[in-house]
């Protein structure tokens, strides 16, 4: 028997601190129908590794699991039915994946396909040499673009796109970006300033304030401050926010829902300090408010988005590089909420 040749991969057998993140040789995959085999350069994190690796109760992971929903590689081999042009190739990941037919998918709106799955969540994902994806994941990466850059747009330019997209924020508008230099909140406050808002953000320290401004924020504040929504007042000379991004959940809610105008959007992809929230429904209704929630978005979005990549109009903001072994210091940093932008890891 001749054996097939091995790569490094992390592994998840059980959830738990960073000792679940456990190294181990495996052979490198073969491609299947319609997929190819893609050599990492580079992995970003997102909040969702930290949750497949400590679990979130009510859910079930299909353990054992390899973490990671973003990256960005060389096409190393492919499947029957997939174009060999895509040999060697440059590309980055789309991390989602789905049955392609259906009607969802037929109209661009894959997420809400049956079959929706997302790397890394669903199946095995980024933390390994190579990774195995359908041929349709693959997109071509911007030669303007670093691979660090390449790993770090996909999850969270689509997830931040996709959001503002479903609040309908249009130019003239404000939008309100809480934690402007989370992964999500630094792609929000270019997208709201290439679409001609007055964009707004919170940072919890001064660095990420400073930070928030580099990237375009016209004002920013302080959510530790207490009834820091009455200067989103005052800046929107007591109108509210038109959309408020959130993804910080219970610690920004309350005043969240108070800063948003009447008929203001709130759309919101996580909730990174707790999920359960008080609505006073009165307000909403009185107000014409609407909460959006949403998750990911379509491949045609993320296609979309990358001319705006490759322009450089639209850049993820990267806070730390670490070598593939130190995934562990990897998430700490994640974990330490000190982190601005995206950690990337490379092969
Ligand atoms: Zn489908």
């Amino acid at each position: 028997m001749n054996s097939a040749p091995n790569m490094t991969r992390v592994m998840i057998q059980a959830h738990g601190g960073t000792e679940a993140l456990h190294f181990e040789s495996a052979p490198i995959p073969e491609p299947g129908s319609g997929e190819v085999i893609v050599q990492l350069k580079t992995m970003a994190l997102n909040h969702l590794d930290l949750w497949v690796r400590r679990g979130v109760e009510g859910h079930r992971f299909p353990l054992p699991l390899t973490p990671g929903c973003d990256g960005a590689g060389i096409v190393t081999s492919v499947g029957n039915g997939v174009d060999t042009s895509l040999l060697n190739q440059s590309v980055m990941l789309s991390p989602g994946f789905s049955c392609g037919e259906c009607s969802f998918c037929e109209s661009n709106r894959d997420p809400l396909c049956k079959d929706y799955g997302i790397l890394g969540e669903t199946c095995h994902g980024t933390c390994a040499e190579y990774v195995r994806v359908q041929a349709s994941q693959c997109l071509p990466k911007p030669d303007s673009a670093s691979w660090e850059e390449a790993a770090a747009f996909p999850l969270s330019t689509l997830t931040s796109a996709s959001m503002i997209e479903k609040a309908c924020l249009e130019s003239g508008e404000t939008l309100l970006v809480i934690a402007g230099t989370s992964g999500v909140g630094s792609m929000a406050i270019q997208i709201g300033k290439k679409l001609g808002c007055e964009v707004i953000a919170t940072g919890s320290t001064e660095g990420k304030r400073q930070k928030a401004k580099e990237l375009g924020a016209d004002h920013v504040l302080d959510p530790e401050q207490e009834s820091w929504w009455k200067e989103v007042k005052s800046i929107t000379s007591g109108r509210g926010a038109d959309v408020i991004f959130e993804n910080v959940g219970q610690a920004t809610w309350d005043q969240s829902l108070l800063a948003l105008a009447v008929g203001g959007r709130l759309t919101t992809c996580g909730a990174t300090t707790g999920s359960l929230v008080p609505v006073e429904l009165k307000r909403l209704f009185f107000k014409n408010q609407q909460i959006i929630g949403s998750t990911m978005g379509s491949r045609s979005q993320l296609s979309s988005l990358l001319k705006s990549f490759d322009s450089r109009e639209l850049v993820p903001l990267i806070d730390s590089v670490y070598p593939f072994r130190q995934l562990a210091e990897a998430h700490d940093r994640m974990e330490s909420r000190q982190s601005m932008g995206k950690i990337v890891l490379q092969f």
